[in-house]
């Protein structure tokens, strides 16, 4: 047994600091990543490394690294410009944007280039201070696409993994990006590269071998005498946590009375944070659609719309959600009748156990965004259905379409195509239903994030000891 450690390194710590009365209060995140990686970070010497979410000042920086420490969490601090830059800036209005086909949102900034340069430096350090030869790091998205490389440099000897939980896009998309090479060169320094669909890994050798001078073979990069090994590792859910929610007793109380308050119609699910790659505004319009093609569902039907505030201080962010408000607002005037509400729609997050609820009791899930990595909500929906009824309606461009086959799947920027899938969710059968949503079951609790994270370590371990055997 050696003493050699694991440390993983992401945007975000799974943490939430909140100030109390001048204390600073700690709360685990309850996500699914930081559920399933719990099981690495926890264990003896391995720690996490990551953006504690809030601005502390320099004379309170000690006392937080003290309390994340009892976490095994380490803190790197950003200051305001740099949230502003590099995670605002240049992750979230370029790299967000452009890697989910979405170019012309692109804001091509020179100075949020050089600012995901210097913190991608910061994480470095930070993980330098950390790491010893022999240890293993696994790195997290696409704030930190140039660390790999940066560790690399320093530590030749580690063992780096990185995975990228957004899409990667096609070549030709991502050669828009002026800081392309930089980018890719950065990613290079892993040994091992993980997506979450085979379509990623594709575009991503494609890009490499197109913007480097490496060399391939397969799914495998020969970078400056190094292999790097590209693979698809989807993700899942923590699946028996959405199982077993179900059966407690408040999502039962929430559940039974939202049931009471809907009787006689189907209900319709969505669950998204408020982004453009969700395809919200299209769904929308099917809905539209369908009462204007459809009357006869008029009184029968309702939508749950739940949109999560995210990134409101980026103007593309805002626009959106008044383009919702106006489409929401025109719809339920339009059709709406005295005693029943086409839409009812919250901007707002909820608990986990209301979410539950509404999983266990919508007729339909509607998941249909323009382009997404993989796609969890449609997973919990599934995981949530215990008695194996539901139909989920799923967009193709979605990553977790792959896995989910027995959904209806959509072209999410075909509004015919939405909508008549809708009208095949209303109409099914249910022995069609449960013969859909348990295949799909077996496969969101078999591949859940435990797996995931398993597979991914595995194979890190495997790709080092291959590299080793080939010195
Ligand atoms: N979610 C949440 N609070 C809410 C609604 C949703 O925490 O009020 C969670 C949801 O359970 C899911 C995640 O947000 O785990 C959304 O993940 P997804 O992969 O669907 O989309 P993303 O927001 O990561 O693009």
């Amino acid at each position: 047994l050696t003493n050699n450690k694991t440390i993983i390194l992401s945007n975000r710590l799974p943490v939430k600091i909140t100030e109390q009365n001048g204390e600073y209060i700690l709360r685990s995140s309850e996500g699914g990543l930081a559920t399933g990686l719990g099981s690495v970070y926890k264990q003896g010497n391995n720690v996490w490394i990551g953006w504690p979410g809030i601005d502390v000042p320099q004379e309170r920086q000690a006392e937080v690294k003290k309390l994340l420490a009892s976490l095994n969490l380490i803190p790197v601090f950003l200051t305001t410009d740099e949230i502003n830059l590099y995670y605002e800036g240049f992750s979230n209005e370029i790299l967000w944007p452009v890697f989910h086909y979405l170019t012309t949102y692109a804001n091509f900034e020179q100075q949020y280039w050089d600012s995901y340069k210097s913190v991608n430096e910061k994480f470095k350090n930070a993980a330098i201070e950390a790491v010893d030869d022999g240890d293993t790091i696994w790195i997290h998205d696409y704030q930190l696409l140039l660390l790999p490389c940066l560790i690399r440099r320093e530590k030749p000897l580690v063992t780096i993994g990185f995975f990228q939980h957004i899409p990667f896009p096609s070549y030709e998309i991502f050669r828009l990006i002026p800081w392309r090479e930089e980018l890719i060169s950065g990613m290079l320094g892993a040994d091992l590269l993980g997506f979450h669909t085979f379509d990623d890994v594709r575009h991503f050798l494609s890009a490499a071998s197109r913007l480097s001078t490496s060399k391939l073979l397969d799914n495998v990069i020969i970078h400056k005498d190094r292999q790097v090994v590209v693979e698809a590792f989807p993700m899942g859910i923590d699946a028996d946590k959405f199982e077993n929610l179900t059966m407690h007793a408040k999502v039962a109380k929430h559940s039974a009375s939202f049931k009471a308050s809907q009787e006689g119609l189907k209900i319709m699910l969505t669950i998204d944070r408020l982004d453009y790659s969700k395809g919200i505004i299209q769904r929308l319009q099917a809905l539209e659609l369908l009462l204007q093609l459809h009357p006869e569902y008029k009184e029968k039907i309702a939508l749950y719309m739940i949109v999560v505030p995210s990134r409101d201080t980026v103007p593309k962010y805002k626009e959106l959600r008044d383009h919702i408000d106006q489409l929401v607002g025109n719809i339920n005037a339009r059709f709406r009748t005295l005693d029943w509400l086409p839409i009812h729609y919250f901007y707002r997050s909820f608990s986990v156990e209301f979410l539950s609820a509404l999983y266990s009791t919508a007729d339909i899930c509607l998941v249909t965004p323009m382009r997404d990595g993989m796609n969890l909500v449609s997973k919990e929906y599934v995981a949530s259905r215990t008695n194996n009824d539901g139909v989920l309606v799923l967009s193709e461009m979605a990553g977790a379409s792959k896995e989910l086959n027995d959904a209806l799947i959509v072209n999410p920027n075909n509004i015919g195509d939405i909508m008549r899938a809708i009208v095949c969710a209303i109409d099914m059968p249910v022995e069609e239903q449960n013969m859909r949503m348990s295949s799909m079951r077996h496969i969101v609790k078999k591949f859940n994030i435990h797996l995931w994270v398993k597979n991914f370590m595995d194979k890190l371990k495997e790709v080092k000891q291959l590299q080793e055997s080939l010195l």
